[in-house]
């Protein structure tokens, strides 16, 4: 629908808002709205948990999608992450440190399943996740928040790593090159500071079911 309106808008060398406003008209048309239109509460449906989700989720199946409520207002995920003192005072240090085991049979390291879902990007084009404030990353982050984005990322893109030039502390890495263009950082991250933009040149995931 896009390359369509682009199409068009070449082809009558026009680009206001007018013939661009028909990539709008043609989805509104389109069988991916009518099928976007009937889970369009899945996500506001969990808001209340997992039990309650799948309530809701199978009202929503014989709603056509509405279940109890339309367009209830849910807040960003970001919103919903925890700090580190109070995930620690609810879950327990020991819990907060236990980590997982990889066997590369059953479960799969990072960088595995990065070489697996066959992400390629040009390695001297600019980075594509954009961070607005590494103060931030390196230090109120930390302290705070403990540096989700390097456990939420599927494809270890972000690293904390030993800052030289400050001994005794870290700092933020990235490897922009890993990015499975999931977006999960562009949602999850608690200040909002993450910016991800499309990457030059087409680059990304090339799954192949192998
Ligand atoms: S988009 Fe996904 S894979 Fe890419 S950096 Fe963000 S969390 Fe990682």
């Amino acid at each position: 629908m896009a390359a369509e309106t682009i199409f068009e808008a070449l082809e009558k060398d026009d680009f206001g808002v007018g013939v661009l406003k028909r990539m709008q008209d043609r989805f509104e048309s389109s069988w991916a709205r009518d099928e976007l239109f009937q889970v369009r509460n899945f996500h506001a449906g969990f808001d209340g948990g997992l039990f309650m989700g799948m309530f809701h989720t199978g009202l929503q199946m014989i709603t056509g999608g509405r279940g109890f409520f339309d367009n209830k207002p849910v807040e960003p995920d970001s919103k919903h992450m925890m700090q580190l003192k109070d995930y620690i005072a609810r879950k327990g240090e020991e819990n907060f440190r236990r980590t997982l085991k990889f066997d590369n049979e059953y479960l799969f390291d990072k960088l595995t399943d990065v070489y697996r879902s066959g992400t390629k990007h040009e390695e001297d084009q600019p980075p594509h996740l954009v961070i607005a404030d590494y103060d931030i990353c390196n230090n109120r982050c930390t302290e705070e928040y403990g540096n989700p984005c390097q456990y939420f990322c599927p494809a270890q893109v972000y690293e904390m790593i030993e800052d030289e030039s400050h001994p005794g502390r870290k700092k933020l890495q990235l490897t922009p090159s890993n990015c499975v263009h999931c977006k999960t950082c562009d949602i999850a991250d608690p200040y909002q500071i993450i910016n991800w933009v499309v990457p030059e040149g087409g680059g990304g995931p090339n799954y192949t079911n192998c």
